[in-house]
């Protein structure tokens, strides 16, 4: 169990890192304080990007890699609490704070016991909340090649502290946004036959869009299309030559990401056509889903089970939102975990400028990746099938 000082630690480490938020890219200094900090207990860091550092701890054996993001987001934090954000504009309104403490404090302790089956690789990763996400720079520079299964923790002001939910399958959805330019040409509002009116075009599209979830998707694979921007028209006596529609498109299944896209694509060809018009889409594919993996998120519920008792570890919580760890479940197998950080007062929803997490979860967190770090390394060097 948790020592005084390991929870002295994780606490100071977390507030410290709270009250210096730095946005996704930038996280100069907490890149620096994370590696001071980890090299103060004698682990091994190395970068593999401009920012985020990635140390070592254990020889030989099997490798299992430990996530914690560390980026904070533009939010005007508005908590009032001793330790809000001194770096104006910016806050940790996701609790990636309270991730790279827990991380750290997990290899405080493991720097003391190394464990003595394999090794722990453990990953300080930038700019989570920015596509394209620092997370598949990682993938690339060959971060998961030798590792065996990947883990990784975020908090969730959404599920009461001292509760965790962790299970295989789906945890995040493909994220991807889509741009569509409808062409048509302008004319005189009084004179509408002269013209191809590009709103009454984007009228139709809009509408049409709204019948791929309803219409063309199964209905047992959830997705969501979303249109968040409509752009067009200079004058209400001029008709618009030209419409922009933006919007977002969210996914669990692989054929429905594909179905979703190439509907977008037709409907907006043929509606333009159909107005006499033309349309040009750009669909950009986002963050894979996070897919939890059999094995993995087998032993993290175990190890959640046996930090915070039997009935406190729900399946897991499937929701439609991004999240770069889909980079690395779909490398190597491996699980995502949300820990319960809500109480009265704090479970304002993540990205809100009055998040803030009860801090008893810090603890809970550290216990958890050293209970898993046990039974991931244990299971790997049995004999037998992973
Ligand atoms: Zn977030
Ligand atoms: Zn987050």
């Amino acid at each position: 169990m948790s020592s005084d000082s390991e929870s002295s630690d994780v606490l100071s480490w977390r507030r410290y890192l709270h009250q210096n938020p730095e946005l996704s890219f930038k996280e100069i200094e907490t890149s620096r304080f994370i590696e001071s900090t980890l090299q103060g207990f004698g682990v091994r860091t190395w970068r593999l990007a401009p920012t985020g550092v990635i140390a070592e701890i254990g020889t030989g054996g099997p490798i299992i890699a430990l996530r914690a993001d560390i980026d904070a987001l533009p939010v005007d934090e508005a908590t009032g609490t001793p330790y809000a954000s001194a770096n104006f504009g910016v806050m940790h309104a996701c609790g990636h704070d309270a991730h790279a403490a827990m991380l750290l404090a997990a290899a405080k302790s493991l720097s003391v016991r190394p464990p003595a089956t394999g090794r722990v690789r453990l990953v300080f990763q930038a700019a989570e909340e920015l596509p394209p996400g620092g997370a598949q720079q990682l993938v690339e520079a060959g971060l998961l090649e030798d590792v065996s299964m990947v883990f990784g923790i975020h908090v969730q002001s959404g599920l009461p502290v001292g509760m965790a939910a962790v299970g295989p399958g789906p945890v995040t959805a493909n994220s991807d946004r889509f741009e569509i330019l409808l062409h048509g040409s302008a004319g005189h509002a009084a004179l509408p036959h002269q013209a191809r009116d590009a709103i009454v075009m984007a009228g139709h599209l809009i509408l049409a869009l709204q019948t791929i979830v309803s219409r063309s998707v199964d209905p047992m694979s959830p997705a969501a299309v979303s249109i968040g921007q409509v752009e067009a028209g200079r004058a209400p006596n001029i008709i618009a030559d030209r419409a922009r529609l933006a919007g977002t498109v969210r996914s669990l299944q692989a054929p429905t990401q594909a179905i979703v896209e190439q509907r977008i694509r037709d409907l907006a060809q043929t509606t333009a056509t159909a107005f006499g018009g033309s349309a040009e889409v750009r669909y950009m594919r986002g963050y894979p889903g996070v897919e939890n993996a059999l094995l993995p998120s087998g032993l993290f519920a175990q190890a959640a089970r046996d930090v915070l008792g039997e009935d406190s570890v729900q399946g897991a919580l499937t929701q439609l939102a991004g999240e770069d760890f889909g980079h690395y479940t779909r490398r190597v197998p491996g699980a995502f975990l949300y820990l319960g950080s809500g109480s009265e007062g704090r479970d304002f929803p993540h990205h809100h400028p009055r998040f803030d997490l009860d801090e008893r979860a810090l603890d809970y967190g550290v216990q958890v990746w050293l209970r898993l770090v046990d039974l991931a390394l244990d299971r790997l060097a049995a004999p037998g099938p992973t």
